[in-house]
C-alpha cells in the first residue's frame, strides 16, 4: 500500500522516541500541580488583569501538550496492536487523568468568582474571554455543593456507567446466526450490520430480522438498563434543578429551548417532504413501497465505479476549490502533507475522525478508505472539518475552540455539498446522477428525520416515567414505534423485529449524554440553508461562511447565525433546509421524467 495514505505523525513531536514522550507527559504532570499549587484557592481573589493571565496560562498550557498527546491517541487508532502504541495510549490516558484531576478545582473556583461578580464577564480585557465565561456562568446555578458532587460522581460509577457498560459488553457479545451466499455463518453484532448495505435485498431484510429478533430475546437487560438511566436523570434534573430533561443538553450545546423547539417542529410539519423522497426510491428500486431494509440501501442502478486515492484527493480538492482558493489549498496540504491515513489494515479504528491540531493550526484525518463513492463523501466530510480546524488555529485560542455538537458539524456538512455540486456537474448518465442525490438524501434522511424521531421518544420516555408507568421491554418498544411512525407514516414497511431498535441504540445508555439527538437535526438543516443562502447569493456568501467557522466557540450558535441574518428560534429560517432538502427531491424526480 502506498504511503502516501499513512500518517506521518513524527510532526506532532520533537522526538518519536517513546522514552522521550513518557519524560514530556511527566513534565505536564508537574506543570499541572505547580499550577494548581499557585491557583488553587485564590481564583476568587483575582482582578480582572489576573484572570486574563490565567486564562492565558491554561490556553498555553494545552498548546503545549497537545502536540504529544494527540501523538498517542492517534498513533493508536491507527494500530492498537503495536505494543508502543499500546503503552503509549496507557501513559497518555493516566497523564490526563491525572492532570484532570490536578485542575479540576479550577471551573468550581471559576464559577464562584463568576458567581460574586457576574458584571467581570463585561470587562474589556476579558472580550476574547467572554464567552467562555458566559458558558460557565450558565452551569452555576446547577452545581452541588462539593461533597454533593463528589457523592454523584460515586453514585454514577456503579449506577448509569455501569448500565451503560452492560448494554455495551452484552451488545458486542452477542452472535448472530446468517446464511450469506448459501453458507451459514455466525458472526458479532459488528459484523452483521455491514450486510445492510448489501446489494442483495434478501440478505439485507434477514440481516435486520436476525439481529433484532436475536436482541428482543434479551429484552429484560435492555429495558433495565434504560430503565434506569432514564430515571436517574430525572432524579438528577431535581437535584440540579434543570427545569426540563432537555437543559443540561442544551447547556453543553450552547443552545436555547425555543430555537430547538422551532426546529423540531420544522421537522414534524416536514414529515410529507420525506415521504415522498421515500415512495421515489422506492419507484427506483423497482418497488411499490421500501422495506425497513432499503431505506439506506444503496439503487440497484447505481455503478459499482471505484475511486483511486489521486482521484478522490482531485474530487475533493476541485469540489473545496469551486468555492475557496484557501481552502482547497488547505484541503490539498492535509494530503500532500500525509495527515490524512486512509490505508485499510489489521488493528485500525473502524469509522472515520478528523482531530483539530491547533498548536499545528492544521488536523489529522482518519478512515479506511475502500474507494467507494462513499469513501469519498466521508473523506469531503472529514476534511470539511480540518477547514474549520485550520480557521479556528488561526484565529481562536483553545478555550474558544470547545465547540458544542450544532456548530460542530457546520464545515463537513458544508464540504458534502461542495462535493455533490461537483459530482453532479460531472455525473454523465442518469444513473450516476440519481447515486449522487439518493446519497445526500439518504443521509439527510437518516441525520434529520430519523433523528427526530429519536427526539420524540426520548422525550416520551421522560413523560411516562414522570406520570408513574413501569417501562418493561413491550412498554419501550411502544413509544419506539409510534415515535418512529410520526416521522415515516405508511411511507415505510416494518419488520415486526423493528420494535427493538432502541436496544442497540448506544447513545441512549451512556452517561450524561441525554438528547445526544437534536444537535444532529440542527447541524442538518443549518447548513442545507446556508448552502441554499450560497446558492442565492454566489461568492458573496463565502466571507460569510469563513467567519462563522473562524468563529469557533468565541459566539453562540445563535449569535452566530444572527451574524449570517438568521433567526434560528423561528421556524422559518429552518424551513430554508427543508427547502433545499425538496430541492434535491426535486432534482431526483426529474431524472425519472427525463
Ligand atoms: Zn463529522
Amino acid at each position: 500500500m502506498v504511503e502516501e495514505m499513512r500518517w506521518d505523525l513524527a510532526q506532532l513531536v520533537e522526538s518519536t522516541e517513546p522514552e522521550k514522550i513518557v519524560a514530556k507527559f511527566e513534565e505536564m504532570v508537574t506543570e499541572a500541580n505547580n499550577f494548581a499549587r499557585k491557583y488553587k484557592g485564590k481564583i476568587n481573589v483575582l482582578d480582572v488583569e489576573g484572570l486574563v493571565a490565567l486564562l492565558e496560562a491554561r490556553d498555553a498550557f494545552s498548546l503545549k501538550y497537545e502536540g504529544a498527546m494527540e501523538y498517542c491517541s492517534l498513533r493508536y487508532s491507527a494500530d492498537s496492536i503495536d505494543p508502543v502504541s499500546k503503552r503509549l495510549n496507557e501513559a497518555v490516558r493516566k497523564a490526563s487523568n491525572k492532570v484532570g484531576q490536578a485542575l479540576a478545582f479550577m471551573e468550581i473556583e471559576l464559577g464562584s468568582l463568576l458567581k460574586a461578580k457576574p458584571g467581570i464577564v463585561n470587562d474589556a480585557n476579558l472580550e476574547e474571554y467572554r464567552h467562555f465565561l458566559e458558558r460557565i456562568m450558565r452551569r452555576i446555578p446547577h452545581v452541588m455543593t462539593e461533597d454533593l458532587e463528589k457523592l454523584t460522581i460515586t453514585k454514577d460509577q456503579n449506577g448509569v456507567s455501569a448500565w451503560s457498560q452492560l448494554q455495551g459488553d452484552w451488545l458486542s457479545t452477542r452472535m448472530f446466526k446468517i446464511k450469506v451466499d448459501g453458507v451459514e455463518k455466525t458472526m458479532p453484532y459488528g459484523e452483521i450490520i455491514s450486510h445492510y448495505q448489501s446489494r442483495d435485498r434478501a440478505l439485507r431484510r434477514e440481516a435486520n430480522r436476525v439481529v433484532y429478533d436475536g436482541l428482543g430475546h434479551d429484552a429484560i437487560v435492555w429495558a433495565s438498563a434504560i430503565r434506569s438511566v432514564c430515571s436517574d436523570h430525572l432524579q438528577m434534573c431535581d437535584w440540579r434543578k434543570y427545569p426540563s430533561p432537555m437543559t443540561q443538553s442544551l447547556i453543553d450545546n450552547d443552545v436555547e429551548q425555543e430555537a430547538i423547539d422551532a426546529l423540531i417542529r420544522t421537522m414534524e410539519n416536514s414529515v410529507n417532504s420525506y415521504r415522498r423522497y421515500l415512495y421515489l426510491k422506492a419507484k427506483l428500486m423497482g418497488l411499490e413501497k421500501l422495506g425497513n431494509w432499503d431505506i439506506i440501501a444503496p439503487l440497484p442502478s447505481a455503478s459499482e465505479k471505484k475511486y483511486t486515492w489521486d482521484e478522490s484527493r482531485k474530487e475533493v480538492v476541485a469540489a473545496y476549490r469551486s468555492f475557496d482558493l484557501e481552502w482547497a489549498e488547505w484541503v490539498d496540504e492535509m494530503y500532500g502533507r500525509r495527515h490524512i491515513d486512509g490505508e485499510v489494515r489489521n488493528g485500525k479504528r473502524s469509522g472515520a475522525f478528523c482531530a483539530s491540531w491547533l498548536a499545528g493550526k492544521s488536523a489529522w484525518v482518519m478512515q479506511s478508505f475502500n474507494g467507494q463513492m462513499g469513501d469519498v463523501y466521508t473523506q469531503a466530510h472529514e476534511l470539511g472539518h480540518a477547514v474549520h480546524a485550520y480557521l479556528g488555529g488561526r484565529h481562536q485560542k483553545p478555550s474558544n475552540y470547545e465547540i458544542g455538537s450544532c456548530i460542530a458539524e457546520c464545515g463537513s456538512v458544508f464540504g458534502e455539498l461542495l462535493l455533490t455540486d461537483r459530482l453532479l456537474v460531472k455525473a454523465n448518465t442518469r444513473e450516476e446522477k440519481q447515486a449522487v442525490l439518493a446519497t445526500v438524501l439518504d443521509e439527510f434522511g437518516m441525520a434529520a428525520f430519523q433523528v427526530s424521531a429519536r427526539v420524540f421518544f426520548e422525550k416520551s420516555m421522560y413523560e411516562a416515567i414522570k406520570g408513574g408507568k413501569f417501562l418493561d421491554g413491550e412498554t419501550v418498544s411502544s413509544f419506539w414505534t409510534a415515535s418512529r411512525d410520526r416521522i415515516y407514516g405508511e411511507a415505510v414497511e416494518w419488520l415486526p423485529e423493528m420494535k427493538w431498535e432502541w436496544t442497540m441504540k448506544l447513545h441512549y445508555y451512556i452517561p450524561n449524554y441525554r438528547f445526544y439527538n437534536y444537535p444532529y437535526i440542527y447541524a442538518q438543516l443549518f447548513v442545507f440553508a446556508l448552502y441554499r443562502l450560497y446558492k442565492e447569493k454566489g461568492k458573496a456568501f463565502v466571507p460569510k461562511m469563513r467567519t462563522l467557522l473562524a468563529a469557533g466557540s468565541s459566539r453562540s450558535p445563535t449569535d452566530l447565525a444572527k451574524e449570517l441574518g438568521f433567526d434560528i428560534t423561528k421556524e422559518d429560517f429552518w424551513r430554508k433546509g427543508i427547502q433545499q432538502f425538496e430541492e434535491f427531491v426535486d432534482q431526483l424526480e426529474a431524472t425519472i421524467k427525463q
